[in-house]
C-alpha cells in the first residue's frame, strides 16, 4: 500500500467483466460463497474477511453489515476506510471530498489471516 496523502474512498466498483485477454492471464480464482448473502463472490481479490469466522463477504455486503452496525443517521455516509475500518462521516463533507468521521469501526482482525487470504498472498508474489 501506497501513503498517499488523500485516502480515497475505493468503492470496489469495476466496470465491465468481458475483458478476456487480461483475464486468461490471471490464474483460476476460487468463488466461495459469500456468507452473508450466500452468493458467489466473483472477485475474490474485493472480498473482506467476516470478523465473525473469517469467511469471505462481498465487499457490499460489509459496507451493509458496516451500515448496521454504525446506524447512519441523516447527513452520514459509511465509508470503507481501507485496512478492514468502515466510518460513519458526514456526508456534506465527504462530498467536498473532506472526511469527518463521526464513528468508526474496524471490520476485519488484521492479526488473523484468514485461510483464503493466505492463498491468495502466495499467489500473488
Ligand atoms: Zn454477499
Amino acid at each position: 500500500m501506497s501513503t498517499k496523502p488523500k485516502n480515497r474512498d475505493r468503492r470496489g466498483r469495476r466496470r465491465g467483466g468481458s475483458r478476456r485477454s487480461e483475464q486468461t492471464k490471471r490464474p483460476i480464482r476460487p468463488t466461495p460463497p459469500c456468507i452473508a448473502c450466500g452468493e458467489d463472490i466473483n472477485d475474490i481479490t474485493s472480498a473482506l474477511a467476516d470478523p465473525r469466522d473469517g469467511g469471505p463477504v462481498h465487499f457490499e455486503c460489509a459496507i451493509k453489515a458496516a451500515e448496521a452496525e454504525l446506524k447512519p443517521v441523516e447527513g452520514e455516509t459509511v465509508i470503507y476506510l481501507g485496512k478492514g475500518g468502515f466510518a460513519a462521516v458526514e456526508s456534506k463533507s465527504y462530498q467536498q471530498r473532506k472526511l469527518k468521521i463521526i464513528r468508526r469501526m474496524d471490520w476485519e482482525k488484521l492479526d488473523e489471516v484468514s485461510s483464503w487470504r493466505k492463498d491468495l498472498r502466495t499467489e500473488l508474489r
